[in-house]
């Protein structure tokens, strides 16, 4: 990786958010309210589109995916990553969270699959984390990236409204809820997400 001082002394403007699922979405555009650059999103530009998430890792999909936005808009482009490790699934889904249990399922079944999944195992073995690789990338190919990890247990009924994806039965047990019951600005000082954005603002701060 190489240091953000090397890539972000140009005036950028524009910094393009690659992604097409909108729960992660608003929450990036809220983490990167405050950094030095004109927020877009992927998805309101007409025709964009995103590569399949081929790679083996969180970090090659997250630079799959900010290589090609940072291609198709010629702007400094910034994608996340990110999955649910269970450990008594032996870090199931992880990489493969957004397709869990298959093609068809919407969030609600793909928690629904996973409660399923953990029916008989014990509260003391229910602990999991999120993890979120953010790649951010230049048209000129630098690239940044940073990560994030927040641990959690998984509870046995969905819990609240708020988020997206597993948040109603990711438990963070130090603010005593589930990511789906803290309000925005709960979550975005703890989460996964959080954390690897700050990481990779803080070069940029730095070098301001
Ligand atoms: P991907 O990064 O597009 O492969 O999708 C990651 C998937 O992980 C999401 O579709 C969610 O199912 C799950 N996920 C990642 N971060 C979060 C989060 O902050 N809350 C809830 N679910 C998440």
């Amino acid at each position: 990786m190489t240091s953000a001082s090397s890539r972000c002394k140009r005036p950028l403007t524009t910094l393009v958010v690659a992604t097409l699922n909108r729960g992660k979405a608003r929450e990036l555009v809220r983490l990167l309210a405050g950094w030095p650059f004109t927020i877009e999103l992927l998805a309101d530009r007409p025709g964009a589109t995103l590569p399949e998430e081929t790679g083996a890792t969180y970090r090659d999909n997250a630079l799959l995916k900010a290589r090609a936005a940072a291609q198709q808009t010629g702007a400094l482009s910034l994608a996340d990553d990110s999955g649910l490790e269970v450990d008594a699934l032996a870090g199931a889904p992880g990489v493969r969270s957004a397709r869990y249990g298959g093609p068809g399922l919407d969030d609600a079944g793909r928690v629904a699959r996973l409660l399923e999944a953990l029916r008989a195992v014990p509260d003391a073995q229910r602990t999991a984390r999120f993890r979120a690789v953010v790649a951010m990338v230049a048209p000129s190919g630098e690239e940044q990236v940073a990560e994030g990890v927040v641990e959690g247990v998984i509870t046995r009924e969905p819990r609240g409204a708020g988020g997206f994806g597993y948040d109603p039965v990711f438990f963070y047990p130090s603010l005593g809820a589930t990511f789906g019951e803290l309000p925005d600005e709960q979550k975005d000082r703890v989460s996964h997400r959080a954390v690897a954005v700050r990481a990779l603002r803080a070069p940029l701060e730095q070098n301001a």
